[in-house]
């Protein structure tokens, strides 16, 4: 064919695309409007003008770019944040909008969070109240504590804590405690943020009360031990236990604030939680002020929480700052509810997911596995899926010494390696999230639901199967 009349039938298939309001008529725009719509419709076109352009010489179907643009309108319809699969092996994922909250919990955010609530009245006298009320004897009565409130997470807590007892004051932390959380959470910084001087006391690795009597420099504003939850120093080491530093704080009149992070409210029992403070016992050794997290073991939604004495808890609650990390409506909701299953163990480790992912047994897994792999192996895009023993890890800050031991499938792509199987799973519906190792991916199955297992192997179908 010559130039010429290639460029003529170019124009020829061209001129039979149809016109973007033609294309328009023929979706459904209820769900997102007929402006984003119309740029569905018109990317279709475009990209089949472009193919033609590019020397593509098919027929373009005017229902195949209906099609399209109802794929395309279909995407745009999807919440931009949706569930996935955590098949990482890491139970409280911070990347992956760590623990997942029970469905009473859901379901009471739920509520809330299509009508009115009432967060800042007083029901009784429908005079004005305070958002904490509405936790604030839960959250006694399960740690013991004189008072409580709530914040927006637990660095929330720690920055009005610290604003509020030893702004312009100094604040004394053991060395090996001048953790980094992850993300910006690093506590030289917070400590700077709220207003107060960092006081470093002994070494890494050893620290003992004479360090901290050494310490005190007659303008302290507070005490701060903090559990150095995502890693461990081991060897030569020496801590001062929490009873010793409260006594010492007594003695020269400076408050300890014990920040624990992940959110267990009582000892659990529980041998991986074994090394895991918790709120109760910190109460009872006389902490004064015990500040975690929502979202870690506590299994509830995004939050602060500080327990502690009265006079304390009010002195906080009058910071201005308080205005701005101030929670709303759907996490008095879910905490609420969260904290009356934690009133009752076995409720708890039933309907907690976090909770229930740590209680699976190894035999469970592996059954659980065992099928899945067997599945798995069926794709045809698959050249190998083989269970495998794997590591997980309560993770968001506990201790990485609490290894559970776990099961997982490991699957190799037959057209496609590793990084772009894991790629394809990650973008999946649902999204499916494991871990890349030594050319596999590896889905563990102790961070998800065993209901989840059909889905899963349709998205590893979805993503082997095809070959690009
Ligand atoms: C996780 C953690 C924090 C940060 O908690 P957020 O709720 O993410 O703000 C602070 N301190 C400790 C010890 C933690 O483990």
């Amino acid at each position: 064919m010559s130039d010429a009349s290639s460029q003529e039938s170019r124009r020829d298939l061209m001129r039979t695309l149809p016109a973007v309001h033609e294309l328009v008529d023929r979706l459904d725009t209820s769900g997102v409007g007929r402006e984003v719509a119309t740029g569905c419709a018109r990317r279709a076109i475009d990209a089949a003008r472009e193919a033609i352009a590019n020397g593509s010489s098919a027929p373009v179907e005017t229902d195949a770019l209906v099609m399209l643009a109802r794929q395309a309108i279909d995407r745009e319809a999807r919440p931009p944040l949706r569930a996935v699969v955590n098949a990482t092996g890491i139970i409280v994922h911070t990347g992956l909008g760590r623990a997942p909250i029970s469905e009473r919990a859901a379901a009471a955010m739920r509520d809330v969070a299509v009508a009115a609530a009432p967060v800042e009245l007083d029901v009784a006298s429908g005079t004005r109240g305070k958002r904490a009320e509405i936790v604030r004897s839960l959250l006694c009565e399960l740690t013991g504590a004189e008072s409580a409130t709530v914040v927006n997470n637990c660095a929330a807590a720690l920055l009005i804590a610290l604003g509020t007892l030893a702004r312009g004051k100094s604040v004394l932390v053991s060395r090996g405690e001048l953790v980094e959380i992850g993300g910006s959470f690093r506590l030289p910084g917070v400590i700077e943020t709220g207003g107060a001087r960092l006081r470093e006391v002994g070494t890494t690795n050893r620290v003992r009360i004479a360090d901290f009597e050494r310490a005190v420099d007659g303008d302290g504003g507070a005490i701060l031990r903090v559990h150095a939850s995502n890693f461990r120093i081991e060897g030569f080491t020496r801590e001062v236990a929490l009873e010793e530093l409260v006594a010492f704080g007594r003695r020269e009149g400076l408050p300890v604030i014990h920040d624990i992070g992940s959110g267990l409210l009582r000892a659990s029992g529980l041998d991986v939680l074994r090394e895991e403070p918790d709120a109760r016992s910190s109460i009872e050794a006389g902490a004064d002020l015990v500040l975690f997290s929502g979202d870690k073991l506590l299994g509830g939604p995004q939050a602060g929480v500080i327990v502690g004495g009265r006079e304390l808890i009010e002195r906080i609650e009058s910071n201005p700052l308080m205005r701005a990390l101030r929670v709303d409506k759907l996490t008095l909701a879910g905490l609420g509810v969260t904290l009356q299953l934690h009133r009752n163990g076995e409720l708890a480790m039933r309907e907690l997911a976090v909770f229930r992912a740590i209680g699976r047994s190894v035999d469970e897994l592996r059954v659980r596995a065992d099928a899945l792999a067997a599945r798995l192996g069926l794709i045809d895009g698959v050249a190998s899926a083989r269970v495998v023993e794997t590591t997980a890890y309560v993770g968001g800050g506990s201790n990485p010494a609490e290894a559970i031991e776990s099961v997982g499938v490991a699957i190799r792509g037959a057209a496609i390696g590793e990084g772009e199987l894991a790629r394809r799973l990650r973008v999946g519906e649902p999204g499916v999230f494991g871990r890349i190792e030594g050319g596999e991916v590896v889905l563990d199955v102790r961070t998800f639901e065993g209901e989840w297992d059909d889905r899963v192997v349709g998205v590893v179908a979805g993503a082997a199967g095809r070959k690009e």
